[in-house]
């Protein structure tokens, strides 16, 4: 397997994929493994996985060239990445025993009743590219202080980041068997859905974790799915300050080359505040400096699969066939590696892709809208659900507004953010289950009901 700098398109590195009798070793050698490491206190998990934040924030200089080499992000985009993940890791040690410790919940008679958290016991975490540190530890973090072991697959885009995270969790204190890093792409992800696993964690496409599901579903274990997104914002027409609105606009589209799974993917904007609302997008949009991510003062870097340019190519077409008009951008920048302009569009309507199917890049579509009324409609028009924004100086009508809109995360005043104290957690096709907060900590569980009589 070859793994390409987006940037310059040259390889960083060959690497060997896992062949499928080495992934059913892996499995067999953490089947072996696990139930040991389920048994050692909590206490002594709890105080690993704070030894491998240590190391991350040790090594954040090199880990981040890594990300952004392999994966094309500017390199301070990279440290703030692995920054918010040594965060995610210290909320989920500090929450951890309040939810796996055993719990009496009743005494009826001489009986008591008390709540276990059992782990699942070896699970599959398939991974994404676009927030390898993020997402990863959103799932091995919590299943592995859960007592479960791990196998681990990163996405193909993102190989040098997961065998670092494996590298670091081993010099933390994880025993070699009971985390393993899978390399490889889809086939390697096959092994891994042929495998009798006690539970399959997947982030990515809508159209891959569909399918996972579908193949995992006779083996009745518990599946969780972080999908994307087609994630809708509305500026409404009482903004206090429209200005300071469009800039975190135009960071929620563009941030990581809009290869967010909660991106603002549409802008829907009132009539009221629109022409001013274009302008001051257009002004910001141009500001941003597409370049070399190793390189200072770059914020869009290259985008992460070159195959992934023609797409953004086909929404342009088939948006300006349509009657869209290119505001800003439109075409990707001719140099040996991936990049896009950042591009917005307005005269956009749903007919066209642009506003129903996840761009995952750099391109945008703004749409003008005369009531709430019609932006609500227009924000639950879509096959997704995972985030929405409303911006209003009202909190009470931007709140009136959300509880209308079918999503697992509302934004006031705010978009494109996580707190690990939420859950994160996608409706229709962004996915099942939840991960972060307690929801993502019992996940990783299966209960168990003690009657204990004396
Ligand atoms: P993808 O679906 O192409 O790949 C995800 C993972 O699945 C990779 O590791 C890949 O190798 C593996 N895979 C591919 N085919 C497989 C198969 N047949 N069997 C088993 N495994 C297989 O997605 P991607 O391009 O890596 O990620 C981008 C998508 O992820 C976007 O849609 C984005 O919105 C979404 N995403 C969602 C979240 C979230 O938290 N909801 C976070 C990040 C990314």
């Amino acid at each position: 397997m070859k793994l390409i700098n987006p940037a310059t398109n040259q390889t960083i590195r060959e690497i060997e994929e896992d062949t499928k009798s080495q992934i059913t070793e892996k499995y067999q050698r953490a089947l072996q493994a696990q139930p040991q490491w389920a048994r050692i206190p909590l206490d002594h998990r709890l105080g690993i996985m704070d030894k491998f934040r240590e190391l991350l924030l040790q090594e954040v200089t090199p880990l981040a060239k890594d990300l952004s080499q392999e994966m094309g992000k500017p390199v301070p985009e990279a440290v703030n990445e692995i920054k918010g993940a040594c965060k995610r890791i210290s909320f989920f040690i500090g929450e951890a025993k309040k939810w796996l410790d055993l719990k009496e919940v009743n005494i009826d008679g001489n009986t008591q009743e008390v709540l276990a958290h059992d782990p699942l016991g070896v699970i599959a975490n398939i991974s994404a590219w676009n927030y390898p540190y993020l997402v990863g530890v959103n799932v091995f973090i919590p299943a592995l202080l859960a007592g479960n072991a791990v196998l681990y697959k990163p996405s193909e885009f993102a190989t040098l980041t997961g065998l670092h995270i494996a590298r670091l969790l081993y010099q933390a204190g994880v025993p070699k068997d009971v985390f393993h890093c899978v390399v490889g792409a889809k086939d390697a992800g096959e092994c891994l859905l042929e495998l009798p696993l006690a539970g399959y964690f997947f982030t990515g496409s809508y159209k891959t974790g569909q399918y996972i599901a579908e193949r995992v579903a006779p083996k009745l274990v518990p599946v969780g799915l972080e999908l994307g997104g087609k994630d809708p914002l509305y500026v409404t027409d009482d903004v206090a300050n429209l200005d300071q609105v469009a800039e975190a606009v135009v960071e929620g589209c563009f941030y990581n080359n809009g290869q967010s799974c909660c991106a603002v993917e549409r802008v829907y904007v009132h009539e009221k505040v629109y022409d001013s609302f274009i302008e001051l997008m257009t002004e910001k949009t141009k500001k941003l400096n597409v370049g070399d991510p190793a390189l200072e003062g770059i914020n869009q870097g290259a985008i992460t699969r070159s195959v992934h340019l023609d797409f953004l190519d086909s929404q342009i077409k088939d948006a300006t066939a349509k009657g869209a008009k290119v505001l800003v951008g439109g075409e990707r920048i001719k140099t040996s590696g991936s990049y896009f302009s950042p591009t917005l569009l307005t005269n956009v309507n749903h007919q066209m892709n642009l506003m129903t199917e996840e761009s995952f890049g750099p391109i945008r579509g703004i749409m003008k809208v005369s009531s709430d009324e019609e932006a609500i409609k227009l924000m639950n028009d879509t096959e997704y659900g995972l985030t929405a924004s409303v911006y209003s100086a009202n909190i009470e009508r931007a709140k009136k507004i959300l509880e209308q809109v079918d999503t697992g995360t509302a934004y006031i005043n705010c978009c494109d953010r996580v707190s690990p104290y939420l859950p994160w957690s996608g409706r229709k096709n962004s996915g099942l289950g939840s991960t972060l907060s307690f929801h993502g900590i019992l996940a990783f569980t299966k209960p168990r009901g003690w009657h204990i009589r004396k």
